[in-house]
């Protein structure tokens, strides 16, 4: 069969532990096999961004920005242990991090639903998309270690020299301390991308943050979502007959549990990092959900939003099978390629990306997948297979759909 071409490269960002023996085996099953795959690779894994003094992570977020798609597998973020283990010159800061920092943009998270696998919240019917800000707050912030007794400031010189300054506490022993920042302009981005795709599914927005505590900082977030939709989208929604909403973030998490799901929820960058793990897992595992970071001048990065699975990696070092679910890693690259088909014209590209998720969740609903999905499954007995054996088996409905 002829291999699919490609016109423009694919920014491809490979990862650690675990999920980078997955993207191994998705590339070697289900991508080359059917593309003449071009990419351009950047190897993030810890040992490399240790050589590169973590410049690579850079030249990765470069390439994005030259090419406009890329895709990435999950990496390390360094810490104390980590040191130890890979022996690292110092504490990088998280890739993902420094890539969202470079982009800007808004990371949309959303559920990959699928015959069999129902979601623990029963009044969920439809997906819920957690739009997460993916600049600034608590992952740019700078914190000191309070060593004793003393004064914090708040303080702002402005170029013409101008100062600011708030006290923030008089301490009367040792403490923490943590300035956070952010930039209207990135608020404003997130903001009009979260109106934007609100708009292209057709589903309400709400967007929830801690005004009423945090009143200038959060205060900022709900006046810029409020502006930009009166200016901008309010007679938009009306037509599309959707509604943009803003509320307390707990009230959010409450109403969430209730709601019947078909939401998109823009949360602030800390927000959507814990909150999008509690959707994903609720609506069943942390591999069934994708993630896409879109950038203001519209550059894509399609990443999965589980981690390297440290505790899978050690028993398939040991030699011992392991049963991870690489479904969000496959998606990943079908988004990027999907997306890739339809900037350069390329409806072949697009179509197979079609077909590799089609194959993907018709192995699940067939009942054969790997031992997360099967321990929640409401299929009668269900076949666990491991990681490769999950890969193959695709890899098999993708041939059977394709003849
Ligand atoms: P994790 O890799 O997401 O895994 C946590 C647990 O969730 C696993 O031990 C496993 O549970 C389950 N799990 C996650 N993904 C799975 C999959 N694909 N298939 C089956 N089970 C899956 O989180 P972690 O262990 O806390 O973090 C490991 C490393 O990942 C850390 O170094 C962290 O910095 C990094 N991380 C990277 C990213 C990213 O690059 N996007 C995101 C988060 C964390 P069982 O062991 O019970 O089977
Ligand atoms: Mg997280």
């Amino acid at each position: 069969m002829k291999r699919i071409k490609m016109t423009t490269p694919l920014v491809e960002l490979d990862g650690d532990e675990m999920t980078r023996v997955l993207w191994k085996m998705i590339k070697d099953e289900l991508l080359t096999p059917y593309i003449d795959l071009k990419t351009e690779y950047y190897d993030l894994g810890l040992t490399h961004r240790d050589e590169t003094d973590d410049q690579v992570t850079k030249d990765a977020a470069e390439a994005i920005r030259r090419y406009g798609v890329g895709v990435k597998c999950a990496t390390i973020t360094a810490n104390a242990a980590r040191m130890e283990e890979y022996h690292l010159k110092k504490m990088y800061r998280s890739p993902n991090g420094t890539l969202r920092a470079m982009l800007d943009g808004t990371v949309f998270r959303a559920p990959i639903l699928v015959k069999g696998i129902e979601p623990c919240v029963k009044n969920w019917k439809k997906p819920i998309t957690i739009a997460r800000h993916a600049y600034g707050d608590v992952y740019r912030d700078a914190e000191i270690r309070v060593p004793g007794k003393g004064t914090a400031k708040l303080l702002f010189t402005a170029e013409d020299g101008t100062v600011t300054e708030k006290k923030i506490f008089d301490f009367e022993g040792p403490g923490v301390l943590q300035g956070l920042y952010n930039i209207d302009s990135s608020i404003e981005s997130f903001a009009r991308s979260c109106f934007s795709f609100a708009l292209g599914v057709k589903e309400d927005l709400w967007f929830a943050a801690k005004d009423t505590i945090s009143k200038v900082y959060d205060g900022e977030f709900k006046a810029v979502f409020q502006r930009v939709y009166e200016k901008e989208y309010k007679e938009k929604f009306e037509q599309a007959g959707i509604r943009y909403f803003y509320t307390l973030i707990d009230d959010a998490v409450a109403r969430i549990m209730k709601s019947e799901g078909g939401i998109v929820w823009a949360c602030k960058n800390y927000d959507g990092d814990v909150f999008s793990d509690m959707l994903s897992s609720a609506f069943g595992s942390l591999a069934m959900m994708t993630s896409v970071l879109v950038s203001p001048d519209g550059c894509y990065e399609y990443e999965a939003a589980h981690g390297t699975v440290q505790r899978h990696y050690y028993r398939y070092l040991k030699g011992e099978p392991t049963s991870t679910n690489s479904v969000a890693t496959i998606f990943a690259w079908t988004g990027a390629l999907r997306k890739r088909g339809e900037l350069d014209r390329l409806p072949e590209l697009s179509a197979f990306a079609d077909a590799l998720e089609k194959a993907t969740l018709d192995t699940i609903a067939g009942g054969t997948m790997t031992g997360d999905l099967a321990r929640i499954t409401t299929l009668p007995d269900p076949k666990t297979v491991d990681s490769l054996g999950f890969i193959q088996a695709v890899r098999a409905t993708l041939e059977a759909e394709r003849s």
